[in-house]
């Protein structure tokens, strides 16, 4: 079971869309234990992505993906948009001159993309950050792949790893970003970035 380079490009559009739709969401928890701009800064950031996948959705998904990462490195000032570029970007390159993707693809480009956040943030699982879903997540995608689940069922375990994910954000103090100037005052509120890491996991739950 494979996904289409068209079907990526169309989860991207879908991507875009509902980081659009949580714009204020997303701003709104991040004026909580942050500077109030995680929305705007991912907003902008897919909408430049929007306004480039066009003229790239013949390339391969790798070279697609790395568009997409570029695109969120430079449109981006916070911290989200180098993290999120880089991930996008990593997970391009485990799957250059593709025109197609199967499970154990996703399951090197969601760990390569885990791998390039840690190197860039210098961010651990627990630091109360996307790390705190996608690690979850990738976890129980590839547990899912490796008890022979397809690939709709493996989609599905991630996405519910993301949501317990993202609620246990509560229970951390942050460790990394801004909110890491709150210290113990971080307690309580769920991290934004967090958040819209799981609003991706939501969407690829309907990649298949
Ligand atoms: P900024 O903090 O520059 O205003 P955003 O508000 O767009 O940027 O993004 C904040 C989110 O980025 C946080 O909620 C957190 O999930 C994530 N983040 C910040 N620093 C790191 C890091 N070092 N590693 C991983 N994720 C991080
Ligand atoms: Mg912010």
């Amino acid at each position: 079971m494979t996904i289409s380079k068209e079907r990526v490009v169309q989860v991207i559009y879908e991507i875009a869309k509902e980081i659009k739709e949580n714009r204020q969401f997303l701003t709104d928890l991040d004026a909580m234990i942050g500077d109030g701009d995680h929305g705007i800064n991912m907003a902008r950031g897919f909408e430049a992505v929007e306004g480039k996948l066009d003229s790239v959705k013949s390339q391969d998904i790798g070279s697609i993906l790395k568009t997409v990462g570029m695109t969120l490195v430079s449109s981006v000032g916070g911290a989200s948009g180098p993290l999120y570029g880089t991930a996008f970007m990593k997970a391009g390159q485990v799957v250059i001159g593709k025109d197609e993707i199967d499970a154990n693809d996703i399951v090197n480009m969601i760990a390569a993309a885990v791998e390039g956040i840690k190197q860039r943030g210098k961010g651990e699982v627990g630091d109360k950050t996307m790390l705190d879903v996608i690690v979850p997540s990738l976890e129980s995608f590839k547990n899912a792949v490796n008890n022979g689940k397809g690939l709709e069922e493996a989609l599905g375990s991630a996405n519910e790893a993301a949501k317990i994910g993202v609620e246990k954000t509560k229970e951390l103090v942050a460790k990394k970003g801004r909110a890491s100037y709150l210290g113990e005052r971080s307690l309580g509120f769920q991290d934004p970035g967090a958040t819209s890491a799981a609003l991706m996991f939501q969407v690829f739950q309907n990649m298949k």
